[in-house]
Parts: C-alpha cells; sequence; structure tokens
C-alpha cells in the first residue's frame, strides 16, 4: 500500500484458472483476472499517468478518493478488490480461522457460523454490483459491511471505514457463467475456497 500508483504491478494469480473448480469456474476466472481486473488496471494507470496521483502511495490515494476523479475511485478500487480477492482464495482452501483470527471472529461474532451469516446476508442483499468485506476497525474488533461498485472501507466516500481482510465480488461478472441469478449459491460456494491463512495474514497487518 506504500507502492506509488505508477509502480503498481498487475499481480501474479497465483493458481490455474480451473484451481477453484467446481466452486469458481475456470473461464469467469480467466474472464474475471484477464479481462475485468487488468481493465482496472490499465485505466487506472492511464488516469493518473502524468498527475500528482502517479507519485502517491496507493493507499494514501484511496484514503483521499473522495479529492480525484470518479474513473481513479472505480478503477483504483477495482485494481485493490480483486488483487485481494484472488489472494485470499486457494484450491487448499476452506476449512476452519485458525489461532488469533478464530479467537477474533469468536470474540466479535460469537460463532464462525454467526460471521458467516451476516457476511452472506451483507453480501446477498448488496443491490446490484459491489463487494462483501471483513474487516478490522482500529479497535482490533472485527465487522461485516458491503460496498456499491468498486468502493472499499480504505475509502473515505465508504460508509464502513476499516481494514479489509477478506472481500467478496457480487458483481455478476464474478459468477453469472456458472450461476446465473443465484448469488446464494456462488456466496454459499465462496467459503469452500476461503484461504484462512491468508486472511489471517492480513489481520495480522491490519492490527
Ligand atoms: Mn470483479
Amino acid at each position: 500500500m506504500n507502492t506509488k500508483v505508477k509502480d503498481l504491478k498487475f499481480p501474479e494469480l497465483g493458481y490455474a484458472f480451473s484451481a477453484l473448480e467446481p466452486h469458481i469456474d475456470a473461464m469467469t476466472m480467466e474472464i474475471h483476472y484477464t479481462k475485468h481486473h487488468k481493465a482496472y488496471f490499465d485505466n487506472l494507470q492511464a488516469a493518473v499517468k502524468d498527475t500528482e496521483m502517479a507519485d502517491m502511495a496507493f493507499g494514501e490515494l484511496l484514503k483521499n478518493i473522495s479529492k480525484f476523479p470518479v474513473g481513479v475511485r472505480n478503477n483504483g478500487g477495482g485494481h485493490f478488490n480483486h488483487s485481494l480477492f484472488w489472494k485470499i482464495m486457494s484450491a487448499q482452501g476452506g476449512g476452519l480461522p485458525q489461532g488469533e483470527l478464530a479467537a477474533a471472529i469468536d470474540k466479535s461474532f460469537g460463532s464462525l457460523e454467526a460471521m458467516k451469516e451476516k457476511f452472506n446476508t451483507a453480501a446477498k442483499t448488496r443491490f446490484g454490483s459491489g463487494w462483501a468485506w471483513l474487516c478490522v476497525n482500529t479497535d482490533k474488533s472485527l465487522e461485516i459491511c458491503s460496498t456499491p461498485n468498486q468502493d472499499n472501507p480504505l475509502m473515505d466516500v465508504s460508509d464502513c471505514k476499516a481494514s479489509p481482510i477478506l472481500g467478496l465480488d457480487v458483481w455478476e461478472h464474478a459468477y453469472y457463467l456458472k450461476y446465473q441469478n443465484k448469488r446464494p449459491d456462488y456466496i454459499n460456494a465462496f467459503w469452500n475456497v476461503v484461504d484462512w491463512r491468508e486472511v489471517a495474514k492480513n489481520y495480522k497487518a491490519a492490527l
């Protein structure tokens, strides 16, 4: 997040497009990563070129996003959100969170199941396109929220302001080929590929 916007790199996916099958299908992954995310990344670079934004730390840009053009908000959010999303999924995902993260989930929500239920509701009820998030607040408590479009909780324009450690893309482009109108089925399937070790890393980094 301290990387200057102009020095950001389009990230490696880290696994094959088919790695998350059957929960997320290979064609969706390929199009989502190579077309959608790549377009957000390229459009962000084009939008900041030869401006003061190019030399800002990416985290600072997101934190002050209300001062900048809406195209930077949409594409900068798109780049951040998808970069996080790919990282917190894995073919070896699923199972249970461990250690401090598990304890923090129990403390904030009562149980993992209660957290998931709240997250699923946030993801299902986000009207149109957006994201559902598990975030860390400044007091170290965990919170669930959702944001529209490519906004995220790091942005000053967001209703919920916190550090996202797990996010789910609920744009139709993320699930329509396999799930069509059945967003709840996609949300349920997502938990089978969540890489809790990565989420735990994000949790520690956010404290
Ligand atoms: Mn997407």
